[in-house]
């Protein structure tokens, strides 16, 4: 059955290739981005999809940006709460700034996201809750305290909520990414690339973003509904838990 997807910083990355997974599987889907236009009209005139705009650390923006969604599609079934940020130094020369604009985009925005849309989805009785993660949530990184606290956080809100909404139909899984290929990593030193970070990967290779939307198309269908409170690694055999 079809139902309105959303998924925030969809325009590009891991969230885009999730959004046009979720279209491919017959929803009515609509993405949203914090501030790249550029980036954004592209993606709607490439695949149809249409963009909003708003940050996903802002509560007020959040629950007008879902109403205006739900205006135009319909009643939000699927929700990937997938826009993320880093902002990278060692944690003794981390400024509060770059502690708070990781934590605000990675994790509160599941709070502004997720509560407008909850109380739709409980009295409908049936939703998907997705929250790309990251593999140093699992395993921290060095030069990433804040981000590491915020995607562990990631993992904590989904097994929390996954236990409250399992009686209403609701299922609510984070997915662990490691290296995968976007702009951003695509951006790093060919000779870094091939030296440093492949060989921690068994696989050897980098991941699809591709990848990553089969995987959340799989846990949004009607085949899905036994997952719920997981956190799936999809990394390439570089961290195993
Ligand atoms: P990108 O940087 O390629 O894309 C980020 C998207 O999020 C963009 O659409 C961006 O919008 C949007 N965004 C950023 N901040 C906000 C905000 N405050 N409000 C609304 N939208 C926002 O990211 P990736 O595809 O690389 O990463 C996607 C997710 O996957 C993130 O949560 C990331 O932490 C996680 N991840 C990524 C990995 C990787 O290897 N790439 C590995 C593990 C986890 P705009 O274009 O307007 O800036």
């Amino acid at each position: 059955m079809a139902h309105v997807a959303l998924v925030t910083g969809g325009t590009r990355g891991i969230g885009a290739a999730v959004a046009k997974a979720l279209k491919q599987a017959g929803n009515d889907v609509a993405v949203n981005y914090a501030g790249n236009d550029e980036a954004a009209s592209r993606f709607t005139s490439e695949t149809g999809i249409k963009a909003f705009k708003w940050d996903v650390g802002d509560y007020d923006a959040c629950e007008s940006g879902i109403a205006e969604v739900e205006r135009k599609l319909g009643p939000i079934g699927i929700l990937v709460n997938n826009a993320g940020i880093t902002r990278d130094g060692f944690f003794h020369k981390m400024t509060r700034d770059q502690w708070r604009a990781v934590l605000t985009t990675n994790l509160d925005s599941l709070f502004n996201m997720t509560r407008p849309l909850i109380e739709g989805m409980r009295n409908r009785g049936w939703g998907r809750i997705v929250v790309i993660s990251s593999i140093n949530g699992q395993k921290g990184q060095m030069g990433q305290v804040n981000y590491s606290a915020a995607k562990a956080g990631d993992i904590g809100f989904v097994k929390a909520l996954a236990q409250e909404s399992a009686g209403k139909n609701i299922t609510v899984n984070a997915i662990c990414p490691g290296y995968i290929g976007t702009e951003m990593v695509r951006a790093i030193n060919p000779e870094v690339l091939r030296t440093k970070i492949l060989p921690q990967i068994p696989v050897g290779r980098l991941g699809e973003p591709e990848e990553i939307g089969e995987l959340v198309k799989y846990l949004c269908s009607e085949a899905g509904s036994f997952i719920t409170g997981s956190t799936l690694s999809i990394n390439g055999g570089q961290y195993m838990i």
